[in-house]
């Protein structure tokens, strides 16, 4: 049995960071493969190494700036961490090389990514572990897609062969050599990645909270923790807003049936989040498992009457919204009417254009946009079994006075979304997580 242990750029944001990191690890043996980030912020104004990284990277190979002053408060974090852990390591040689790379322009992802790799080569040597460089081991296409197959080859073999490794986050390489990093946040990805090449029972991700929260707490004063959710929970869950794990990274640990324990370096007894597969899961401990909206949303809302035997009317209508580059969030239907929910921001600029080619196409006998929606998911497994849980939903906006404007019911059962005003966003929250938490 073996775990991955990914740790955020808040866990190792200096070298005490870096001794909780350690003693973690060293408190089971199981922990055998390390994904670190680069050193995030210390304090709430500190700048994270990879945003300072793209900085320099400008500074030196678009405006020209000297490297060495450029790159001096990079080298002095690292610099810093290593003098203060007390271990035998110079990275002179890197930074070098480094300095060679930036000043010929070598590109802004190879640039980011120095602050994993710098960061992996520090942890490794003051674990005792093997170094292994994520452009060895992790591979994109030539589209700068992720190659799934190639990486779980190459480095699951490599992995085979290494009893304990630290593998940096965020980036890989493509056919060709260079550097790709994966969006913001990916070293999350990467741990999924190594958890799925190298077979473990655990993908462990530590970060600065003890996993996620029933509701965002800035909302609600003191929301329960969630201990168990699914895959699919979380889905909806993230996409609806609720941050901690970046968006994609339970697809790898998801395909091979491994769960994410999310954990908290600062409070490693806390038991955290576990991320387990739909099937088979524990049944909940409240019937929803979780709460999470996004405000900014625009409802296009189109009349026509007999539109239900009107052939290909959603068809042509879609094929308008597409060639405008929207994606439609929801989509409610009556006989004669249907109501399209899309990110109010996809609109900007081509409204009138969007206008037109409607009327043009779908010939509305009424069409209107309308702005300043807000959409509420309401998430949990435990809905299937549980009758009522809408109507409690209903009742709870009701009796605070929130107009409910759409409503839709995932196919699942696993999720009710309701959209309301953006001015009601906070309170609808407040209420729906009041009814179902604090009257169970
Ligand atoms: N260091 C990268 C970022 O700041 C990747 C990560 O931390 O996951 O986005």
């Amino acid at each position: 049995m073996s775990k991955v242990v990914k740790f955020g750029g808040s866990s190792l944001a200096d070298a005490k960071q870096f001794k909780k990191v350690a003693d973690i690890i060293h408190a089971d043996p199981e922990r055998r493969y390390v994904v670190p980030s680069a050193p995030g912020k210390r304090f709430k104004e500190d700048t994270k190494v990879t945003d300072m990284l793209y900085r320099c990277y400008d500074e030196v190979a678009v405006q020209g700036l000297d490297f060495e002053k450029s790159f001096a408060p990079i080298k002095e974090r690292f610099n810093g961490i290593i003098a203060e852990l007390g271990i035998e390591l110079s990275l002179d040689e890197e930074f070098a090389k480094i300095g060679e790379n930036f000043k010929a322009a070598i590109g802004s992802d190879y640039a980011a990514s120095r602050g994993e790799y710098l960061n992996g080569i520090v942890l490794a040597k003051y674990l005792g572990f093997e170094f292994i460089d994520a452009a060895k081991a992790i591979f994109f296409d030539n589209k700068g897609n992720f190659d799934d197959a190639i990486t779980d080859a190459c480095l699951g073999a490599l992995l085979d062969k290494t009893p304990m490794a630290v593998i940096p986050g965020f980036y890989g390489a493509m056919p060709d050599g260079t550097i790709k990093t994966f969006s913001r946040g990916g070293s999350d990805f990467t741990g999924s990645v190594v958890a799925k090449a190298a077979k473990v029972s655990l993908y462990e991700n530590w970060t600065d909270v003890s996993g996620f929260l029933v509701a965002d707490p800035r909302i609600v004063e003191n929301p329960e923790g969630i201990s168990v959710i699914t895959y699919s929970e979380l889905r909806e869950l993230s996409y609806m807003g609720a941050g901690v794990l970046h968006e994609d990274a339970i697809f790898p640990v998801r395909s091979a049936n491994i769960p994410i324990n999310i954990k908290n370096t600062n409070a490693p007894q806390d038991a955290g989040t576990l991320i387990v597969p739909t099937q088979g899961a524990p049944a909940s401990e409240h019937i929803i498992t979780g709460i999470a909206g996004k405000k900014n949303f625009s409802v296009i809302s189109i009349e026509k009457d007999r539109m239900n035997s009107n052939k290909g009317f959603l068809r042509r209508l879609l094929q308008v919204l597409e060639n405008h580059d929207i994606f439609p969030e929801h989509m409610p239907t009556g006989i004669d009417t249907v109501s399209v929910v899309v990110n109010s921001a996809e609109l900007d600029g081509q409204r009138e254009k969007l206008t037109e080619r409607l009327v043009e196409v779908v010939k509305p006998d009424h069409f209107e946009i309308i702005d300043g929606l807000a959409l509420i998911a309401v998430v949990g497994r435990g809905m299937r079994s549980v009758k009522g849980t809408a109507t409690r939903v209903f009742a709870a906006l009701s009796h605070a006075n929130i107009n409910i404007r759409m409503i839709d019911q995932g196919s699942s059962e696993l999720n009710i979304i309701v959209g309301i005003e953006s001015a009601d966003f906070e309170k609808a929250i407040k209420v729906i997580y009041n009814m179902f938490m604090l009257s169970e």
